[in-house]
């Protein structure tokens, strides 16, 4: 029998009002079934975001030190139970062992940053234009804040949002995607463990349509942060603007590394293997287009087919798998249909292209490391997020060139330059539109006390991670307290015309 999985809703585990319920699977292994799960509705919401408001009226007055006691603690919890998680996460959506006990570890940082933040959360104080009169700015909570996650990092994504949500002083309704909800549910459990108390921390599961967008519009939700497809994030932006809510959007990406013929070829080659095919490509920062230098361009190809051909496919939870399944047979999919594009569009087959043949991996929704050549910087497997092992390889003649091609896409997540010209990785640092550039370093990689989020079509504006994130879970309240026993006219009495 599955294991049955309940909704969090004012302290208590529930079902969905209705009793209907869905399956999760492993990926690897689609005939293990990982739990089932309750498919939630508006009722559901409801009764979750009434908890949710109520509980706010206590949360809010709680001591920010005293929650981030209680952050401190869900770090602790996560650090006794890292093994644990990390394999329940493998099983439920595939990545490989060392990369889920990684999710998990930016959770752990995420929450001792978190509980740190709660001795700091900072306001500003600034001297008046008038004696005798005090100025300051302050942190506040807003309210009920709605978080609606991805499945690629089913632990590290809801920690980034959950624990600054929390510590601000906000009470949470979490609706995690529907391939990963057995994690999401450990880390309520943790929470819950660690003493946020009932009405805090709400969790529904079920669909994006009903729970998503359930939360989204509802009106007594007063910010939502969400993690997704830059298609979703579109239409949240739109219903989230009927009630003017406060929305952070975290979106797709077309990330790309760019090899200078200049570069250490090795440590390039490191960095780009890790990028395209970490998590079977499945990350909003996945180094999904390859700009190669036209000097170094047969050379480097020649590498990256031998490294690539020795990656081994298979179940994330074995020792020596470096690539895993895609999360669910519509992802593989996708890939399958962007491999045929690609051929469609000219682009010519390097490496991979297919599902694998392997037997042992029948059962799974497995799809070979793939690297294309011959493509052009207008072509779609050039331009748009495929979130799978696929790698798009572009010659460029120049530094101005290959930023330009880098440039050429709505998205601006992350974006990656190897060279040992300083000059050059400084003019890249200044020309790349995105949110994050290494240098030296792949398009993945990102710590947890730093910010985090992407320009163009890939976000709103907004920033998790670090310090950043605590300016979208909180108000600035601005407090003038006049104490010279008069009426004092800013901008008016203490100028004489
Ligand atoms: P997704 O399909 O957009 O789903 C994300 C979340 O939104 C899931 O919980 C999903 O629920 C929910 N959802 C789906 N339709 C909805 C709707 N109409 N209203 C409200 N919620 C809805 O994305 P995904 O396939 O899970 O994740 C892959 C995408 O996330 C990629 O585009 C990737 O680049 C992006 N991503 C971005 C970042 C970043 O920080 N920029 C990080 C990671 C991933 P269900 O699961 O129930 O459908
Ligand atoms: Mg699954």
């Amino acid at each position: 029998m599955a294991k049955k999985f309940q909704n969090f809703i004012n302290g208590k585990w529930v079902d969905a009002k209705s009793g209907k319920t869905f399956e999760n699977r492993n990926p690897a292994n689609w005939d293990e079934i990982v739990g089932t799960f309750p498919k939630s509705g508006k009722e559901d919401v409801d009764e979750a975001v009434k908890a949710a408001r109520l509980a706010f009226e206590k949360w809010r007055l709680v001591p920010a030190p005293k929650r981030g006691d209680i952050m401190r603690k869900v770090g602790d919890l996560m650090v006794e139970r890292k093994e644990e998680l990390a394999r329940q996460m493998t099983r439920e959506m595939g990545k490989v062992l060392a990369e889920t006990r990684g999710d998990v570890q930016e959770g752990i940082d995420t929450a001792y940053y978190a509980s740190s933040e709660g001795r700091r959360l900072f306001g500003h104080t600034v001297p008046s234009e008038l004696p005798n009169k005090f100025n300051m700015a302050m942190r506040v909570p807003i309210g009920v804040a709605g978080v609606v996650t991805p499945w690629n990092f089913p632990m590290a994504i809801p920690t980034w949002k959950i624990f600054p949500a929390l510590l601000c002083g906000n009470t949470v309704v979490f609706k995690p995607a529907s391939d990963t909800p057995a994690t999401a549910t450990s880390l309520v459990e943790i929470l819950v463990d660690a003493g946020v108390p009932e009405g805090v921390i709400n969790i529904v599961h079920g669909g994006g349509g009903e729970v998503g967008m359930g939360i989204v519009g509802h009106p007594d939700v007063d910010l939502v942060s969400f993690t997704g497809s830059t298609e979703v994030g579109k239409k949240i932006s739109e219903v989230a603007a009927s009630t003017l809510k406060r929305v952070s959007l975290e979106l797709g990406g077309k990330n790309a590394q760019l090899v200078m013929a200049d570069a250490d070829l090795h440590l390039a080659l490191d960095g780009v293997l890790w990028g395209a095919f970490g998590t079977t490509g499945q990350r909003c920062t996945a180094t999904s287009r390859l700009l190669l230098h036209e000097k170094v361009f047969n050379e480097f190809m020649k590498m990256l087919v031998d490294r690539v051909a020795k990656l081994k496919l298979g179940d994330g939870l074995l020792e020596g798998v470096d690539v895993g399944p895609c999360v669910n047979q519509g992802q593989q999919d996708t890939v399958k249909s962007y491999v045929e594009i690609g051929l469609k569009e000219g682009a010519r087959i390097a490496f991979g292209g297919a599902v694998p043949k392997d037997p042992a991996l029948a059962r799974g929704w497995f799809h070979e490391p793939t690297i294309f050549v011959d493509v052009q910087p207008h072509h779609r497997i050039a331009k748009e997020e495929i979130f799978g092992p696929v790698l798009s390889v572009i010659k460029i003649a120049s530094l101005e060139e290959g930023i330009r091609v880098m440039n050429d896409t709505i998205y601006g997540l992350s974006s990656s330059v190897y060279t040992k010209n300083v000059n050059d990785a400084y003019t890249a640092i200044r020309d790349i539109q995105a949110g994050i550039t290494y240098i030296n370093a792949p398009t993945i990689g990102a710590e947890a006390h730093m910010p985090f989020g992407g320009v163009k079509q890939t976000g709103n504006g907004h920033r998790e991670g670090g310090w950043t994130v605590y300016d979208f879970f909180s108000e600035w309240k601005t407090v003038y307290v006049d104490y010279s026993g008069g009426l004092q006219r800013a901008q008016i009495d203490n100028y004489d015309k």
